[in-house]
């Protein structure tokens, strides 16, 4: 099906000179395999994925060539266990990777962000939850189709759960609706905001089950790969967003596709529990931010020394204002890596109540300080900065994208904190 090329082989950028890691090894205490495998990232980013970016961005396509090259080293399958013939990662690792992705290109972290979940999720996090022997059994034979076609075929999936109401936000069920019938579903309904859309091989769709008669219910949440092939799947609209542009998030529409049983990236009421015992599945937009949030303040740093390649080589680093602001910036970066780091080194399944506000705080934190460091080192760095030609305009775009990400928004974690810290479960004022 796939045809998997690489531009360019992943071993011929070792000789490069690296940027820094964002969380370096032995401070944040990574162990080896972790740091080859957050190395590997950077490297894919800093060599090949940072001087494709304008042009993605310009032209809001779909980053296909660097998808190659991240199935050539093996990143299509980083949380894929290894038996099945991944990189076996879990949460920690692939989170600090796709921040380093972010760093050099947003638009290729966010939509693989969307890809890894359907593994991660499916994967690290399953195990996790409740399931009989039949069951788990059943999702392992299924799971395993799913990880050959990525692992040796370079298969893409998505992951549309959005549909311009409350849904994605968790408020009711999903309106896309799957029908049970024989050896499967016919799936009906709109996606918006489709990242990968036209791109992907495999829509990871959520919608509802629901047979003749019945009342939708969010318990009876499916998530099905739906082939992009599928008769009754189509891709409609335009996509000329302010940032993000090369997500291609289009529109998505199903009507009566039909789709098989081992579609399922999850069994029956799974989603449902994964959404309420491990809400840390949600942070996970957060990283490409993250990375966007060094690339901004690292910008900086080298355009403040007269560094940055295809400007001319004056300084500005002696002027009090710069320095203050870069010390500005420097402290929103470490408070975003610290809470953020703490948050996606406990994410586990049943956290505390502790755990669950820190994590919307850390989501909070890197999807505005992110927009927030971006527009300091515009303010700072001055007008030349910010031409088209060099990068941080991008970011900057990009960066103003993350607070908008369902469920999670910012809003909606001011909301939940407030609440949450406020109010113990059940609790009213009536
Ligand atoms: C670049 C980009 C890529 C995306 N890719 C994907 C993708 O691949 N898959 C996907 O599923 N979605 C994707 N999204 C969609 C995203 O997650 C949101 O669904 C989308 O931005 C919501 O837009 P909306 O105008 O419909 O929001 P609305 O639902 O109208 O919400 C607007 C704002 O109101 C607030 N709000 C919403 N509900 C509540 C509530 N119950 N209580 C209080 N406040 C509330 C929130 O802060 C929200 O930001 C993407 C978005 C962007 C910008």
């Amino acid at each position: 099906m796939m045809t998997v090329q690489a531009s360019k082989n992943v071993t011929d950028i070792d000789e490069i000179n690296l940027d820094a890691p964002i969380f370096d090894s032995q401070a944040f205490r990574l162990n080896d395999e972790q740091a080859a495998i957050i190395t590997t990232s950077r490297k894919l980013g800093q060599n090949l994925f940072a001087g494709r970016a304008a042009a993605y961005d310009r032209d809001a396509t779909f980053p296909t060539e660097n998808y190659r090259d991240l199935h050539r080293a093996g990143l299509l399958g980083i949380a894929i266990p290894k038996r099945h013939g991944g990189l076996g990662a879990h949460y920690q690792t692939y989170a600090i990777a796709a921040a380093e992705i972010g760093r050099y290109c947003g638009a290729t972290a966010l939509t693989w962000n969307m890809h890894v979940c359907s593994t991660l999720w499916s994967g690290p996090l399953a195990d996790d939850l409740e399931m009989d022997a039949a069951t788990r059994a059943e999702h392992e034979r299924r799971r395993a189709i799913h990880y050959k076609r990525i692992v040796d075929d370079g298969a893409i999936y998505s992951q549309p759960f959005s549909e311009g109401g409350a849904a994605a936000a968790g408020g009711v069920a999903f309106g896309t609706e799957a029908k049970p019938l024989k050896g499967g579903w016919l799936v009906t309904g709109k996606k918006i905001f489709a990242s990968l859309s036209g791109h992907a091989d495999y829509y990871g769709v959520l919608c509802t089950e629901i047979a003749e008669g019945e009342k939708a219910s969010r318990r009876n949440t499916l998530y099905l790969a739906i082939p992009a092939k599928a008769d009754g799947v189509s891709v409609v609209g335009d996509w000329d967003p302010l940032g993000m542009r090369g997500t291609v998030s289009r529109t998505l529409l199903f009507k009566n596709a039909f789709v098989p049983e081992d579609a399922a990236l999850m069994p029956r009421g799974v989603y449902f529990q994964a959404a309420m015992r491990w809400p840390h599945m949600f942070l996970t937009l957060s990283p490409t931010y993250v990375g966007l949030a060094q690339a901004a303040y690292d910008f900086t740093v080298r355009y403040l020394r007269g560094e940055v390649p295809g400007t001319p080589p004056v300084k500005r680093r002696m002027y009090p204002t710069k320095q203050i602001a870069l010390a500005q910036m420097h402290i929103k970066l470490e408070q975003v890596k610290a809470i953020w780091f703490q948050a996606i080194t406990e994410a586990r399944a049943n956290p505390t109540k502790e755990q669950v506000l820190r994590a919307y705080a850390a989501q909070y934190s890197a999807m505005e300080g992110a927009n927030e460091i971006a527009t300091l080192a515009i303010r700072t760095c001055g007008g030349q900065a910010m031409l088209k030609s060099l990068p941080l305009e991008r970011i900057y775009r990009d960066s103003r994208c993350g607070s908008l990400m369902l469920p999670w928004t910012a809003e909606l974690c001011l909301d939940r904190i407030g609440r949450e810290a406020l109010y113990e479960t059940g609790e009213s004022d009536e």
